[in-house]
Formats: structure tokens, C-alpha cells, sequence
């Protein structure tokens, strides 16, 4: 009998998720959250022919360069700037992440961002919690900005950017976006919305969403010469990933109330806050957490199981990964797939 696979996943899953890949391989699960330290992360990949990893955990050439049995990474969660692709390619190691799965989640938590932010309802909790209420509020007072009829800006419209487009038919909003490509005319109709440049996009939006995906070409796509386009009503939300926003001039723009608020999701540094955000009541925090609801963390996990179990060799997918991001690892002489013989273990 064939030995079995041996899977190493970053961190805690599902039970019943786990047990439907131990049915199958040796699975060994990390106990806690924890990022591991590198030599750690090194050794657990030596020791695997397939992972599952969580969506900040680094993986490039030093961590896979003694790994001579890992074949497959799935990534958990859509965005994969945490791992160097074509370093894993090189190394004929393929790679998946869970798209989709998220969009809806994700969206919904862009509107709580983006309604937080225009209506400053946290700075309002806090204010009540400091005691600060004796008196009706003033006309004046906590004035916050309409989203309803207003423009609303996406870059980056692609699965989260389209989620978050069709929600704005509820508040009548005019939906415009930018990508690198315009979509399809039958995309843009379901999502009522309208292609621009950058530079109207920034100028027009009343509200502005960040969706792109984290790469060299959108690295601080939205810095201070961006923000200074942007109308000084205007809120910002960043689901995006950090680094896609400069947060020192993000917080500049806040503080001289050039820009009414922002909620910011993630973080360059994170978990670390950059403290100048910290120091301000116009914008919201949150840890990361767009995608996190008990469903839709359970089909991420499902997801990254399947992409394992199909590289593997089974289920309906067997041999071919729903999400493989980078099919030209498998075709890399011997390495077509870890149905194929794999080198002995030491
Ligand atoms: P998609 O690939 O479906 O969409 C990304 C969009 O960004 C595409 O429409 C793409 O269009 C556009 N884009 C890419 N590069 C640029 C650029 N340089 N300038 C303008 N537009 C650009 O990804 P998803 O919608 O599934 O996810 C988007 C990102 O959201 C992920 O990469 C991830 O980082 C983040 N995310 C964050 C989560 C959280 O927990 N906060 C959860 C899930 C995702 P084109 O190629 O034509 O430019």
C-alpha cells in the first residue's frame, strides 16, 4: 500500500474539515495562531508534501529550499501576495488560494466600513462611553455625510469589487470603478457601473473602496498626491491589503481634514497600527477580519481542503485543483502531480 501524504496546516481548522483530508493523508495541525518562526516554518514544509497556510504566512525560496517532498501550498483566503509565486513555480510547487467563496462576506463588511466611516458611528460609541452625554445633541453636532445618492467609487472591480457594486443599487447610489481593463458591457450592466480613469475615479467618488489585489504596480497606489485629488467629504475603505494605501499620508489627509474618514481593514505593518491612525477619531479599525463569518471561514477552510485533496488525487476534482494558481509548477519535469511517485522519505 502506498504510504500516505503527509499535509502540514498552518493553523487551527474545522474538525470536520480536517477529518475529511486525514480520511486520506497524515495530517499534522498547528495548536494556535501563532506565527511561526522561519526555521519552524522551514522545518514543517521539509517534513510535508502538501500544506495549508494562512493568508500572512511568508513563503518564498528560503522557506521551501528543503523541502524536497512539498508539491502543493493552498493558501487560505484569495489574496496570495504572501506567497513569492514564481519562487514556488521554480521549485515546481503549486499553488491555490480560496476565491469567491469570501465575496459576499467580504462586501458586506466594506459597507460596514464604509457606513461607520461616513457616519462616524464608533467615534459616537466612544464618545457615549466616555461619558461625554449629558445633553440633547445639537443640530450641529455629529454631522456626518450621506452615502445614499451619492458616487461611490470601486478600484479594483473584480469578484469583492462587483459584490460591493451590486449592494449600492439599496442606498441609490451611482456606482464608478476602475480597473486596469474594462468589463465586459454585460458586467458593467449587473453591476450599474460605469468605467473611468483613475484620475476621475479619485476626483468624482464620494466614497472610495480598495479592492485590488496586493502587487508591485498597486504598492501605495493611493498615496498623497492621490489623496489630495480625492473631495474633502469623501470617505476611504481599504479591504484591500495594507501597503496598497501610504498610511503616513492617509493620516496626514485625516488629520488636516482634507478627507472626512477612512476604515481601514488592513494594515502595512500589520498586526501593528501605524500610531498616527491610532491618534484619530476619523477613522475605523478593524483586525483584518472582512472575510470572518463562522460560514464563510468554514467554505475557506473547504476550499483549501479540496484544492489539497484534488492535487492529491481525490474527489471530483482529482488532479486538477479548482483555484491552482500557477499550473505551469505541475508541468515542471517530475512533478506533474503528487499522484505521481514521489521521492522516497528519508
Ligand atoms: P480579483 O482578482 O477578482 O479582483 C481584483 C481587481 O483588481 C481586478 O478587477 C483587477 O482588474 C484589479 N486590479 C489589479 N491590479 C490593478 C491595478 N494595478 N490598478 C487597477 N486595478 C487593478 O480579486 P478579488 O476581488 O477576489 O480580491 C481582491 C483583493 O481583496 C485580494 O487580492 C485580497 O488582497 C483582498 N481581500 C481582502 C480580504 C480581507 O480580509 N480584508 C478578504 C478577501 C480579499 P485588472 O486586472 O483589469 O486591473
Amino acid at each position: 500500500m502506498a504510504a500516505k501524504s503527509h499535509v502540514w496546516v498552518s493553523r487551527p481548522l474545522f474538525d470536520d474539515v480536517i477529518a475529511r483530508l486525514a480520511a486520506h493523508c497524515e495530517v499534522r495541525v498547528e495548536p494556535d495562531d501563532e506565527p511561526l518562526p522561519s526555521a519552524t516554518l522551514s522545518a514543517r514544509l521539509a517534513e510535508s508534501d502538501a500544506a495549508i497556510v494562512g493568508p500572512t504566512q511568508r513563503i518564498g525560496a528560503a522557506e521551501v529550499s528543503a523541502a524536497r517532498h512539498l508539491r502543493f501550498i493552498a493558501k487560505l483566503g484569495v489574496g496570495y501576495d504572501s506567497l513569492d509565486l514564481p519562487a514556488l513555480t521554480r521549485a515546481g510547487i503549486g499553488a491555490s488560494n480560496t476565491p469567491d467563496v469570501l465575496n459576499d462576506s467580504v462586501a458586506d463588511f466594506a459597507w460596514a466600513l464604509l457606513l461607520n466611516a461616513a457616519r462616524r458611528v464608533n467615534a459616537a460609541d466612544r464618545w457615549i462611553r466616555a461619558g461625554n452625554w449629558h445633553k440633547p445633541v445639537g443640530m450641529g453636532d455629529w454631522l456626518g455625510h450621506d452615502l445614499y445618492g451619492g458616487t461611490l467609487g470601486i478600484l479594483g472591480m473584480g469578484r469583492i469589487g462587483r459584490a460591493i457594486a451590486r449592494r449600492a443599487r439599496g442606498f441609490e447610489m451611482h456606482v464608478i470603478y476602475h480597473n486596469r481593463t474594462r468589463l465586459e458591457p454585460a458586467i458593467e450592466h449587473d453591476c450599474a457601473a460605469r468605467y473611468v480613469d483613475q484620475d476621475t475615479l479619485l476626483r468624482t467618488a464620494d466614497a472610495l473602496v480598495l479592492v485590488v489585489p496586493r502587487t508591485p504596480a498597486t504598492h501605495h497606489i493611493i498615496g498623497a498626491a492621490e489623496l489630495a485629488r480625492m473631495q474633502p467629504h469623501a470617505v476611504l475603505v481599504n479591504v484591500a491589503r495594507g501597503g496598497v494605501v501610504d498610511e503616513v499620508a492617509l493620516a496626514e489627509a485625516l488629520a488636516a481634514q482634507r478627507l472626512a474618514g477612512a476604515g481601514l481593514d488592513v494594515f502595512e505593518g500589520e498586526p501593528a497600527v501605524h500610531p498616527a491612525l491610532l491618534a484619530l477619531d476619523n477613522v475605523v479599525l478593524s483586525p483584518h477580519i472582512a472575510s470572518a463569518t463562522l460560514a464563510t471561514h468554514r467554505a475557506i477552510a473547504a476550499a483549501a481542503v479540496d484544492n489539497v485533496l484534488a492535487f492529491l488525487g481525490f474527489g471530483p476534482h482529482a488532479g486538477r485543483p479548482p483555484n491552482l494558481l500557477n499550473p505551469e509548477a505541475l508541468r515542471v519535469a517530475g512533478n506533474a502531480s503528487a499522484a505521481a511517485p514521489q521521492p522516497p522519505r528519508p
